[in-house]
């Protein structure tokens, strides 16, 4: 080597030496004022192509559960102006050459791709790659990768330098990255505490709203409850008080139906109870339920039901009451003028029977965005100040959704402010050709054709209120009835007529009592006899009715009683059919 190669040698290292130093010394005064870590990620990009003369870089930081690396920047001919990525790269953890690198924390140049396995080619292959690990606090945070198409492109100087860069930048990646992940952690936070001051705010509503809906129809029973003593009271006012006092006492079951239904559905335990029933019967049983109130209002009620509709269909028809009770009680809420009119359609298929009803009003209408929140629970879409006199708890929809999903069906809204609005249900049911089970048949019969003639009977219940109701509805029925307070007095009862010649033929008992429960009275009692008992609960929840099945009850019938068809009820006690 001669004096001058040694020379130019020596010159070209001070060039090269100088050009690395002022590389560093722009890179590090540039990013001192970046705190974003996409304008990091995006600084370090682009240096890398204006000053090393790389063709592309990309940025990969690790992800929070530190299995992947993800693509945060890119500088190249894929991404040469934009700084956002679309759809990021992401990278296991000892995968390909970049997630080797993270996995050893060591870099790695490759001369040339086609010699090493572990090359993924993304857009197009390249030949050369350089990655380097971005190390803090000896941890592996991300990776700098660059390609490049020639064969042997980058130089030590250049590992050298993309090393340095990513050892400078590395502290300011982690705190960036640390700070990013505790605003995503603040942003959780917060809207976990907005999701649950909502749903506590809907439930206080609801609690209120329940309230004050309660107290309204209470209002009305127990006044004119009161009234009907007085002396000066004519026949035409005691039948009219009678007739309120029914009415809202049917409303205020109704809203309890569906604070209990409400409670099934959040519990998860609807179950769907498929019968053959008549389905001409039940639409004209329940129009007739909400006729009243249509008449008060002054609505036309009309129904238009299909000729195809077959004489017996196979469905759940208590689910399906409710819904239909929903859908029109709500039509007649909220319509002032006009008409509600309910259609059912039955169509065959290859795919299957299906019962379509549809309930239509000319009343307010609801606005377009609303349409799908009324099937939010505690939900109501009319403003409730300008609207105070319409009562309501937000449930009745949802109810209505729940039923309909669970019996595999769907329900739909259609309407216009100022028009009305139309509400589809379409269920899945089969048209059967067996005959019906008499479901009705004899409800108003009951009490003039004494069906518990000579039955004697035992009614256990805590409620003197509701013991002296029973009582009279099966002894107009024709029963004699011996009543218990507790299951205690009732178990003794059992026991000394048993032991006299004349035995009770059933016992009626609530589940619910002091001193011995209806299943501990049930249970005693099976261990003497097999007589019929029946079981009477608050809970009308279908593990209420296992576990009174499981204590031994023969059937189960939930409160509030109907008092019209109850002492049919309890003559099926004696028939074996003890469907409630
Ligand atoms: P609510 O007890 O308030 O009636 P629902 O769940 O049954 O509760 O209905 C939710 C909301 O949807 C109601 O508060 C009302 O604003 C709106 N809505 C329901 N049915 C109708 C209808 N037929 N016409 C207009 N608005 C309706």
């Amino acid at each position: 080597m001669t004096v001058e190669q040694i020379h130019r040698d020596a010159e070209n290292d001070t060039i090269e030496r100088r050009r690395y130093l002022e590389v560093l010394h722009r890179f590090t005064m540039s990013q001192a004022e970046l705190t974003d870590l996409d304008d990091i990620c995006w600084y370090i990009a682009k240096t890398a192509i204006g000053d090393l003369g790389f063709e592309d870089c990309v940025v990969y930081l690790l992800n929070e559960g530190g299995d992947t690396l993800i693509q945060r920047a890119a500088h190249g001919p894929k991404n040469p102006e934009r700084r956002e990525i679309l759809d990021p790269i992401e990278i296991p953890i000892g995968e390909g050459i970049v997630g080797s690198v993270a996995k050893t924390g060591r870099y790695e140049v490759i001369h040339d791709a086609r010699d090493d396995q572990r090359y993924i080619t993304d857009d197009q292959f390249r030949c050369s790659e350089l990655a380097v690990p971005i190390v803090c606090n000896k941890r592996v945070i991300g990776v700098l990768d660059s390609e490049h198409e020639a064969v042997g492109f980058y130089s030590d100087e250049d590992i050298q330098l993309f090393t340095t860069i990513a050892a400078l930048a590395a502290t300011r990646i982690d705190t960036a990255l640390a700070l990013e992940r505790l605003e995503l952690q603040a942003v959780a936070l917060q809207e976990a505490r907005e999701a649950a001051n909502a749903a506590s705010a809907a439930k206080s509503q609801f609690l209120a709203a329940m309230s004050h809906d309660m107290r309204t129809p209470l209002t009305a029973i127990i006044g004119f409850a009161e009234l009907l003593d007085s002396a000066d009271v004519d026949d035409r006012q005691r039948a009219d008080w009678s007739r309120r006092i029914v009415k809202n006492s049917e409303y205020m079951k109704e809203m309890v139906g569906n604070v209990l239904d409400m409670a099934a559905i959040e519990s998860g335990q609807v179950q769907v109870k498929v019968t053959p029933f008549n389905p001409h019967e039940w639409l004209s049983d329940t129009l007739d339920l909400v006729a009243p109130r249509a008449r008060d209002k002054g609505l036309v009620l009309r129904s238009t039901v299909d000729d195809q509709l077959p004489p017996v269909i196979e469905a759940d028809a208590s689910k399906l009451r409710e819904i239909l009770i929903n859908l029109l009680s709500n039509a007649i809420k909220y319509t002032e003028a006009g008409e509600v009119h309910l259609s059912a359609r039955f169509e065959s298929s290859d795919s299957g029977d299906r019962l379509t009803l549809v309930v239509e009003d000319t009343g307010l209408g609801i606005e377009a965005e609303s349409l799908q929140q009324v099937f939010e629970p505690f939900t109501r879409v009319h403003d409730v100040e300008q609207f105070s006199t319409i009562e309501g708890t937000g449930l009745g929809l949802t109810v209505v959704k729940s039923f309909a999903d669970a019996m595999g069906g769907k329900v739909d809204v259609e309407s216009t402010v100022g028009k009305g609005s139309r509400f589809t249900l379409r269920i899945p049911c089969r048209a059967a050709h067996d005959r019906v089970a008499d479901e009705s048949g004899g409800s108003a019969i009951a009490s003039e054709n004494s069906v518990l003639r000579g039955r004697r009977l035992l009614v256990c219940e805590d409620s003197e209120t509701v013991q002296a109701l029973i009582g009279f509805v099966l002894e107009r029925a024709g029963a004699t009835v011996e009543t218990a307070l507790n299951g205690g007095e009732g178990l003794h009862k059992f026991l000394a007529a048993k032991q006299s010649s004349r035995p009770f033929d059933a016992v009626i008992t609530d589940m619910q009592m002091p001193v011995m429960t209806g299943y501990e009275l049930a249970a005693s009692i099976r261990q003497h006899d097999q007589m019929p008992i029946l079981a009477l609960t608050a809970y009308a929840q279908e593990e209420d009715e296992k576990r009174c099945l499981a204590a031994g009850c023969t059937a189960y019938q939930t409160k509030p009683i109907d008092t019209e068809t109850f002492a049919i009820t309890v003559t099926r006690l004696f028939s074996g059919d003890t469907a409630s």
